[in-house]
């Protein structure tokens, strides 16, 4: 199957929920990731373990990947970088990959470009420069720096793509962003790995979709509960990573207060494997936000059209 490439040149925004997922394993969703395409540019935001798989098989225009932003370094949004670069270099893409993300993407893609060094040398002399060329096969960091923390920063303005970051708390994780991306009027808001705070929710404001993070704390106390006498390392960690995120009502407190029209939940932590488990993720949601709400699903597809 040929890949979509029509996408990158019909003037709407394109939006694939790559990976809806959080850092534990399940059958039904990959980790981080979701890939925006406007107007030739092709731009992946996290890029968590299993997530390149999806984009793959949704047969995504790699050839023409133009970047990857990271909105922070925890494993399950950056496990799928090397894989990124180095498939969408054999794949035809001319140019190096930029990464951007916060202080310390450095060292994050320095890591993946040492740890890929010998594959990357491979493929060059087996398939030769015309085919995979060295400079295009080594990716490059692209540092944001947010100068006021209670505003945005455009780090990205091109073909009329406009992206900015924005500061999010997810402590003791620092820095961690999310981003807001523009185009023709629209407005997509993905919020990251954080708590809500009024800068998340000026950030997000009048998005036409937020992707927004969101762990159950009612499911997670359930296992909790379970854990403490089976596995009490277990239990510690579901307790401790209930205060850097948010759980889904606040989630949706965010999506009213910032007047979304629509509410993507992502970041789907713990695993929902049921339809009843689902229900208890979504329990109270309603009361709070009258918009659309979508439970996130990988490769679910979006379209906006500009007016
Ligand atoms: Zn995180
Ligand atoms: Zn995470």
């Amino acid at each position: 199957m040929l890949s979509q490439e029509k996408l990158l040149e019909d003037g709407k925004l394109h939006i694939f929920l790559v990976g809806s997922g959080g850092p534990f394993n399940n059958e039904k969703r990959v980790a981080s990731s979701i890939a925006v395409i406007a107007n030739g540019e092709f731009i992946l935001f996290d890029v968590g373990p299993g997530t390149y798989r999806n984009v793959d098989l949704m047969r995504l225009p790699v050839a023409r990947l133009s970047c990857i932003f990271l909105t922070h370094f925890h494993s399950d949004h950056i496990g799928d970088l090397g894989e990124a670069n180095m498939m969408s270099w054999t794949s035809g893409r001319s140019k190096s990959l930029e990464v951007y993300g916060p202080k310390g993407v450095d060292k994050v893609v320095n890591g993946f470009k040492m740890a890929y060094e010998f594959d990357t040398g491979y493929r060059i002399a087996h398939h030769g420069e015309e085919i995979v060329p060295s400079e295009a096969g080594v990716p490059i960091s692209k540092t944001i720096t947010i100068q006021d923390h209670n505003e945005k920063e455009l780090c990205f303005d091109r073909n009329g793509v406009k992206i900015y970051a924005f500061e999010v708390d997810h402590s003791p994780v620092n820095p961690a962003v999310g981003y807001r991306i523009e185009y023709e009027g629209l407005v997509v808001a993905i919020t990251g790995d954080t708590i809500k705070t009024d800068n998340l929710v000026k950030h997000c404001t009048n998005a036409d979709i937020l992707f927004s993070e969101a762990i159950s704390f009612d499911l997670l106390n359930n296992m909790i509960t379970l854990a403490e006498k089976l596995n009490p390392r277990v239990a510690k960690i579901l307790t401790d990573i209930q205060n850097y995120h948010m759980n889904p009502v606040s989630a949706a407190k965010l999506a009213k207060e910032a007047q979304v029209k629509k509410l993507v939940f992502v970041h789907i932590t713990p695993p929902l494997l049921n339809k009843n488990v689902e229900t208890i993720y979504l329990k109270g949601i309603s009361d709070v936000f009258d918009g659309e709400v979508i439970l996130g699903e990988d490769r679910m597809k979006f379209i906006l059209e500009p007016n």
